[in-house]
């Protein structure tokens, strides 16, 4: 099945409830980006959504990205994408990775973040990142744990001068969203708590990235900045 029809109306519908639900929580939509996870699906899928507005997209695999990021730059009739790493990153992708990410989501250790830097020094880039936090400290989920995040933002400004941290991201339990409320309710306690204990020009943690598919609601009235939506945009992954 090729037809990406259905895609322009599934970005129109969540345009809308992605406001109200900033409405509803006071907040103002524009503090909303969001993200649509394009894993799985081919690059035709991607460039309906750029006509239906979409400015960000999301990939979790380095190696099924590449292709798409570049297809999709070599057309130079779309406008482009600013594209988000939100899967878990190897060190021996990372060259690649900084190459061909705006935002990498996905750092949970300073082995990964020291290898990012040094690909960025390399090319010459500051990489912008976000910490990924296991706050539901579920055993299946990758991303550092909650105790451990303060002292790994302040390893990283000190020896990654190739890396700027923008803010932090998490996973919730796949379950009912309201389920997920305290994952993203803490998150947002982290982050104002250590924006109080460490000042540094690297270190502006305006981003939240959390909420998804069945939970951007719940995570946008607890403060997300990022939405992570990939099934309510395309569909049901093959
Ligand atoms: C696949 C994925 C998403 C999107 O999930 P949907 O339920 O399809 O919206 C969000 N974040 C991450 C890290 C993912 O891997």
């Amino acid at each position: 099945m090729n037809d990406f029809s259905h895609v322009a109306d599934n970005i129109r519908k969540l345009q809308s409830e992605i406001s109200a639900a900033a409405i509803n929580a006071g907040r103002d939509p524009n503090e909303i980006t969001l993200i649509a996870v394009t894993k799985t699906y081919p690059a035709e899928a991607v460039t309906a959504a750029i006509h239906a507005g979409v400015t960000n997209a999301g990939e979790n695999r380095v190696q099924e990205a590449v292709p798409k990021i570049c297809a999709l730059a070599n057309d130079l009739s779309l406008s482009p994408l600013r594209w988000h790493l939100i899967g878990h990153l190897q060190s021996n992708k990372a060259r690649l990775a900084v190459a061909n990410f705006d935002m990498i989501h996905s750092v949970d250790s300073l082995k990964l973040a020291t290898e990012i830097n040094r690909h960025a020094a390399a090319a010459g880039k500051l990489m912008s990142i976000l910490i990924q936090v296991n706050i539901s400290g579920e055993e299946s989920k990758s991303g550092v744990d909650a105790e451990s995040v303060e002292a790994l933002v302040s390893g990283i400004l000190e020896e990654c001068d190739h890396v700027a941290i923008h803010g932090f991201m998490t996973m919730a339990p796949l379950t009912e969203p309201e389920a997920a409320r305290p994952t993203f309710k803490g998150l947002r306690e982290l982050r104002d708590h250590i924006s109080q204990e460490i000042k540094h020009p690297r270190f502006t943690p305006a981003e939240l990235s959390m909420g998804m598919s069945n939970d951007y609601r719940v995570a946008i009235e607890e403060g997300a900045t990022m939405i992570r939506v990939g099934t309510a945009i395309f569909g049901k992954r093959g």
